[in-house]
């Protein structure tokens, strides 16, 4: 068995993007059975010569504010239970939010690895947010952009322990 990595985050910070970048085609579309809301969903990635099963974790879109923050900590503390890694994203261009700030907190109490990832960070747009992810406590953030493919090479070398 190969290492589990799992994206975590709030909705909306590029954690379905990442998650595409690291598996591209390889994995058919299962997530979009009408009625279904799908927690987690593993594929298979790819990151130079890594090989591991990423879990991209979802459900989150569509819940309101006052449920929003009990199924993210569910969420937060069943990916850390499961993975060898997690990957924490925030979305560099919004800065850090005091939802990332709360479970930065829950993930600070692990011993699980969390790598701590700054999205949408190309261009200058994402600079301030980078900055600001060091108060998260989670050590440096590694800026990226999902989209656009940069920054793998630094979310490598960050992996490479743990996978
Ligand atoms: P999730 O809710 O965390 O899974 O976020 P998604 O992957 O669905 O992305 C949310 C939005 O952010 C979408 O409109 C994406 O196109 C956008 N997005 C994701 N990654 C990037 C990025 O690297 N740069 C920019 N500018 N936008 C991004
Ligand atoms: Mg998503």
């Amino acid at each position: 068995m190969g290492a589990t990595v799992a994206i975590i985050g709030r909705p909306n910070v590029g954690k379905s993007t990442l998650f595409n970048r690291l598996v591209g085609k390889r994995l058919a579309l299962v997530d979009d059975t009408p009625g279904v809301t799908r927690d987690r969903r593993p594929g298979e990635a790819r990151l130079g010569d890594l090989r591991f099963t990423i879990i991209d974790t979802a459900g989150l879109e569509d819940a309101d504010s006052a449920s929003l923050e009990g199924r993210m900590r569910k969420q937060t503390e069943e990916a850390i239970s499961e993975a060898d890694a997690v990957l924490f994203v925030i979305d560099a261009r919004a800065g850090v939010t005091p939802l990332d700030s709360h479970f930065a907190a829950v993930a600070r109490k692990t011993t699980t690895p969390v790598i701590l990832l700054a999205n949408k960070a190309e261009g200058k747009a994402g600079m301030s947010g980078l900055y600001e992810a060091f108060s998260l406590g989670l050590g440096e953030p590694i800026a990226i952009s999902a989209e656009h493919g940069e920054g793998l090479a630094d979310l490598y070398d960050a992996l490479l322990p743990h996978v």
